[in-house]
């Protein structure tokens, strides 16, 4: 895998100007979503991006160490008390999700308050925030924010009454910074923008939409090498389970990739990698280490030669529907396994 850092960068202006009113933060947990945090962090930071998001303090502190002090570090977990440390040594902001956080806290510096607007996941619901702000005990808030449970749908009607939800409980905290959006909300309109945008999955190419994702810059290449190549008679099949058979004469293509490498096994007969600019469909099914795919007729389909799996030719969003998920499921799992592993040699 090749991760283009400055198409990072380039894909968090986008959000810059999509909301020039508003500062735009940058979400890097899970390993910024696989691509490597440490490396997106000072990319996102060079760009212009002064406040980054992780879900765990663990994930903070590594953020922490590639920063050095000044930007802010929210972790939306927020804190137990067995990492009330880390936000100590490495000046953390919390997101308090709840009246429990909120006591664990106990106004040791700002913080960010999550209030729930109708996800019900994390955060305080409005009948406790009369509670909250007296728990509060007078802790600075650097952040008031909520997340939109369907956001990837621009026009659900759920989005509107968040919005609302989210103005009402948010006129109790006059004095701080708000924050509704993450990368879809931030694209439905400046209505949903506040004072800070949250993007994640935006900076690493996909709209985070259902459909009609804007253009933005794919991040992650991944490309795995043929190992071998085969001339298969008609009737032939292939790979565990037989499960393709060959209708006529054929070139296959053995590649070293597989789902040890977080290449989802339900792309088998689904997928396909990229080469010669041409779609190499996937024959039969992915296993552990290897994938077989149709390369009839390709003059570039030799030992050795590169195979695109994850990029500009093999689009994210595409991948994504192929395997019946979401694109931020292949970043985590394809990325962020093929990156854990390496180059398996
Ligand atoms: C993950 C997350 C984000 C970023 O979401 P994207 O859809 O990847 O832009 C923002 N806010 C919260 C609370 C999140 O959990």
């Amino acid at each position: 895998m090749r991760v283009d850092y400055n198409a990072v960068a380039e894909n968090w202006r986008f959000f810059k100007k999509r909301a020039p009113n508003a500062a735009v933060a940058a979400v890097v947990k899970a390993d910024a979503y696989g691509l490597g945090a440490v490396a997106a962090s000072r990319a996102l930071a060079q760009a212009g991006a002064r406040a980054f998001f992780t879900a765990t303090s663990g994930e903070a502190l590594r953020v922490r160490k590639a920063l050095g002090e000044g930007p802010q570090i929210f972790v939306l977990n927020g804190p137990s008390e067995k990492d009330l440390a880390h936000y100590a040594d490495a000046k953390l902001t919390p997101i308090l999700n709840s009246i429990a956080q909120i006591k664990i806290w106990d106004a040791r510096g700002p913080a960010g308050l999550h209030i729930d607007t109708g996800m019900n996941r994390l955060g305080l619901g409005p009948e406790e925030l009369t509670q909250s702000m007296v728990a509060l005990k007078g802790a600075s808030l650097a952040l008031v924010m909520s997340h939109l449970a369907c956001g990837s749908d621009l026009k659900h009607e759920m989005n509107a009454t968040q919005l609302k939800r989210f103005i009402d409980a948010a006129s109790l905290f006059p004095q701080a910074p708000l924050s509704l959006s993450a990368t879809a909300g931030a694209l439905i309109g400046p209505d949903y923008h506040f004072d800070l945008i949250r993007p994640g999955v935006g900076l690493y190419g996909s709209g985070g939409l259902d459909a009609d994702n804007p253009q933005l810059i794919p991040a992650a290449l991944i490309e795995a090498p043929i190992l071998q190549v085969r001339d298969v008679e008609p009737g032939e099949s292939f790979g565990y389970g037989g499960t393709f058979t060959a209708a006529q004469k054929m070139r296959t293509a053995t590649v070293a990739l597989g789902y040890a490498d977080g290449y989802l096994r339900s792309l088998s007969g689904r997928g396909y990698g990229v080469l010669g600019g041409v779609k190499r469909p996937i024959l039969g099914r992915v296993s552990m280490d290897l994938i077989i795919l149709d390369v009839t007729g390709c003059a570039e389909a030799q030992p050795g030669a590169m195979v695109e799996f994850l990029g500009p030719n093999a689009p994210l969003d595409d991948i994504a529907a192929l395997a019946g998920t979401a694109s931020y499921e292949i970043l985590t799992t394809f990325a962020g396994t093929v990156r854990k592993t390496g180059a398996r040699t």
